[in-house]
């Protein structure tokens, strides 16, 4: 069984979904457990995070998360959802909304999100106990976005904490910033002590990628600020191939 870490709902499958689609193919068993799947506990919307949710004419919490049951449905894949919630919805220890501004998605690691980090390493390693996954696929952090930071730390802080039962660690480009950013300096920094692994991809998983992507609906426009997501998503995979094909780029 393979694990796929995703920080929000949709990352894993946009960033290695075709990975997913192959290793379903292949006769893979694939779960995509999303990290920060959780709501405000409680608590009303944060101004930025209604504003969020009336640009992607959200009703609900529920409706991404049902998204991404039909995406992971579409690639053949498991799905988990934990509770923690994304920056947009959370509060700091005063009460004060965690994210009032665009910088604050992208602002170094705070004291409280450093408690978050610990509780998802604890999540983490309690989930790869149970599951016992042959490998595991988190994000690699590119984009600096305060949740996939936070996701790629206890991801590794995780795997150094279960030892001789950590299984394999793969980690994977982080969309839409592989595709749309010039992400090479985060990206050598990071890939310095790694691997490259290039995972060659069908054209049938890269439909059955695409297909499930689209399922996204309410977040397409918003990640990819209006810009052709499959295009995007497609010269990617070119380029990441060096002999043709399409193909998605992970870190051994
Ligand atoms: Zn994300």
């Amino acid at each position: 069984m393979q694990l796929y870490l995703s920080p929000h709902l949709d990352d894993a499958v946009q960033s290695c979904g075709g990975t997913i689609a192959r290793a379903v193919r292949e006769g893979e068993q694939a779960v995509v457990l999303t990290i920060f799947a959780g709501d405000t506990h409680g608590r009303k919307l944060a101004p930025r995070a209604a504003r969020y949710h009336a640009k992607c004419g959200l009703a609900d919490f529920w409706t991404r998360r049902w998204e991404d049951v039909e995406a992971c449905g579409l690639l053949g894949a498991g799905m988990l959802h934990l509770d923690f919630p994304e920056i947009l919805y959370r509060y700091d220890p005063h009460g004060r909304p965690r994210c009032s501004t665009r910088a604050d998605l992208f602002s170094p690691l705070r004291a409280d999100d450093h408690v978050v980090v610990t509780e998802v390493t604890m999540a983490l390693e309690q989930w790869v106990r149970r599951l016992r996954p042959t490998a595991v696929y988190g994000p690699l952090g590119l984009g600096g976005h305060v949740d996939h930071v936070a996701a790629d730390v206890a991801f590794r802080r995780a795997m150094a904490n279960l030892g001789a039962e950590a299984p394999r660690a793969l980690l994977y480009e982080d969309m839409p910033y592989a595709a749309t950013e010039d992400t090479s300096g985060t990206s050598r920094n990071r890939s310095q002590a790694t691997t490259p692994v290039i995972q060659r991809l069908t054209e049938q998983d890269w439909t059955c990628k695409l297909r499930a992507v689209a399922a996204y609906r309410s977040q397409l426009a918003s990640i990819w600020q209006g810009a052709d997501w499959r295009a995007a998503l497609r010269a990617y995979a070119e380029r990441v191939t060096p002999d043709g094909g399409l193909a998605e780029r992970v870190y051994a």
